[in-house]
């Protein structure tokens, strides 16, 4: 059978892009997907096409950045499936900008979105998965997260941040909980992150960075089903993929 099968896995940010290509992959191989974002318009719409093809999901609002909406978007996920195996905090804004610009507010959200978000992701999930003693929870860094490229400052900061957390987590829950921590590191992917871009310069930079095509978000749900699939003795700590010509 396949090891994704009859897992419950949430997965924030779901509406668009690395999120709904995962949900509906894993859905796809038998898991139980909770699509949590604000649009939940959308989630509605993606969840009824995959319970059309006799899957499981289901749908939850949620504001990664109030953690009052974090905690009751698991406790529908709990109400819905009993447990939850897999947490997967996506939801993320991109809107590079160059310091200099003082984009302050575009800094505040994404540190908002992207740390904060994440954070309240694994506060809620933690406790579940220690009282289970089983768990993963994974968490979408960048290429960001590794190196900074100009007009990148913010955003690389908020993706270091993920992957640093995420090691300190790994650290302390692997052998005490059996919580799996998984950092997914993806260079340049299609999706309707690049429109939270408002400064053009900043835009020619990152194009410059990935002159050919940029990765599909199936590719990152792949690697993300690759982490999930392994055996509970196995831990994947970090995946980066990057689209071939991607600098
Ligand atoms: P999308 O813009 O397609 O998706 C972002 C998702 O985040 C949306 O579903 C959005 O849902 C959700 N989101 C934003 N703010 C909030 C919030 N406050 N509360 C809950 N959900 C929120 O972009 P991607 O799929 O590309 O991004 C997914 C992740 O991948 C991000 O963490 C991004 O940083 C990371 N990443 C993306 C790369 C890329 O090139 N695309 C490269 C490397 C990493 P809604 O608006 O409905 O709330």
């Amino acid at each position: 059978m396949d090891k994704i099968s009859g897992k419950v896995v949430v997965i924030t940010g779901a509406s668009s892009g690395i999120g709904e290509a995962t949900a509906r992959l894993l859905a796809s191989r038998g898991a139980k997907v909770v699509l949590a974002a604000r649009r939940v318009e959308r989630l509605k719409t993606i969840v009824e096409e995959i319970l059309q093809s006799g899957q499981h999901a289901a749908y939850t609002a949620m504001d990664v950045t109030n953690r009052e909406s974090v905690e009751q978007g698991k406790n529908a996920a709990l109400t819905q499936f009993g447990r939850i195996d897999v947490w997967i905090n996506n939801a993320g804004l991109m809107p590079l900008s160059y310091l200099d610009k003082l984009h302050v507010e575009e800094w505040e959200r994404m540190v908002d979105v992207n740390i904060k978000g994440v954070l309240f992701g694994m506060a809620a999930a933690l406790p579940v998965m220690m009282e289970q003693q089983s768990g993963h929870i994974i968490n979408i860094s960048s290429v960001a997260g590794h190196k900074v490229g100009m007009g990148g400052a913010v955003y690389s900061g908020t993706k270091f941040a993920v992957r640093a957390i995420t090691e300190g987590l790994r650290q302390e829950v692997s052998g005490r909980y059996h919580i799996r921590a998984t950092i997914i590191s993806p260079g340049l992917v299609e999706t309707e992150l690049l429109t939270t871009i408002t400064d053009q310069d900043a835009l020619t930079a990152l194009s410059a960075r990935v002159p050919g095509q940029p990765l599909r978000s199936q590719s990152i749900a792949e690697a993300i089903a690759y982490a999930i699939e392994q055996p509970e003795s196995v831990s994947v700590n970090e995946i980066i993929i990057r689209p071939t010509e991607q600098v």
